[in-house]
């Protein structure tokens, strides 16, 4: 387990993963029914930007820095609000210094009746977790291989909610991971939502997860994707992609609206581009 996402935290992929996650939860806001989000890769929860490990790739300069300056339109700006009233959260005196992770950002937006289980199987990085959210009854830390969560906790008692699955890709079986758990928590929980989001380095490697995916039968599945560069040899990281099953049914619109902007913003001299199609529809 080398995979340290303070290396990334913040990065033009996070931006888009929790763009995509905060929509979500907006989405499920809107009945007063509580939900429960289940986190399975959930890291540290907060990164400071200006620490050694950020400092020494300093991709959140041109993620979520570029964002926090950027004058929005009108529609975009107010679909990232969420996700940026998250991050501020943590940055109260304006200044741009810590990065929340995926369970933070999840944190901020939960309501008294919502709950929160984040999971993280590298010990340090779980004992960090634990102690960020130390006397929170709302949120649950365990210290457990994602991999096996999928059938044991699904579904969440309160039957409604998202598992969001972001692993570190240090292996390279785990798009095959990513299919075979989505298969078996679908049939725990045909109606959850789930986010898995996945790295675009090699086209090719990205399409046979996707046919695994169409394979699966599984339906209602839309594909979220945004490259920032062309691909390259060696394969480097180049774009970020986030499958969601069972999607809000506002999402598809709403990211057809923010992935352009953050095309644009994320890329140099206007490179990027944004791709939403269903991998399976109805
Ligand atoms: N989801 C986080 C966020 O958005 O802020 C970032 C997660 S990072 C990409 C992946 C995390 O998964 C790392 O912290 C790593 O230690 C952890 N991890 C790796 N293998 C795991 C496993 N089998 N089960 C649970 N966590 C794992």
């Amino acid at each position: 387990m080398n995979y340290r996402h303070a290396f990334h935290a913040g990065n033009f992929a996070d931006v888009v993963k929790h763009t995509i996650l905060t929509r979500i939860l907006t989405y499920l806001m809107r009945k007063d029914a509580a939900f429960r989000v289940l986190d399975t890769h959930a890291g540290l929860g907060i990164y400071d930007l200006y620490g050694d490990m950020a400092e020494r790739t300093g991709e959140w300069r041109d993620g979520i820095s570029r964002v926090m300056g950027a004058d929005l339109p009108p529609p975009v700006a107010e679909l990232l609000a969420p996700y940026l009233d998250a991050v501020r959260a943590k940055n109260p005196d304006g200044n741009l210094r810590y990065y929340p992770g995926s369970p933070f950002i999840t944190r901020h937006m939960l309501r008294e009746q919502d709950r929160l289980m984040a999971f993280e199987l590298h010990p340090m990085d779980a004992n960090r977790l634990k102690e960020n959210f130390a006397g929170d009854f709302q949120t649950r830390i365990t210290q457990l291989d994602a991999w096996d969560i999928f059938g044991t906790h699904l579904p969440p008692k309160e039957k409604r909610g998202l598992v969001l699955v972001d692993p570190p890709f240090e292996e390279r079986g785990e798009f095959n991971r990513m299919a075979q758990s989505l298969e078996k928590a679908h049939k725990r929980w045909p109606g959850g939502t789930y986010a898995y989001w996945y790295p675009i380095k090699e086209p090719d490697e990205v399409e046979t997860y996707v046919k695994a995916l169409k394979n699966t039968g599984i339906p209602k599945i839309l594909r979220l994707e945004l490259t920032i560069r062309a691909p390259s040899t060696p394969p480097r990281l180049h774009g970020t992609g986030m499958v969601v099953v069972n999607p809000p049914f506002v999402l598809e619109e709403e990211m057809r609206a923010v992935l352009p902007a953050l095309a644009n913003l994320l890329s140099d001299e206007g490179r990027g581009h944004w791709r939403v199609d269903w991998v399976a529809g109805e």
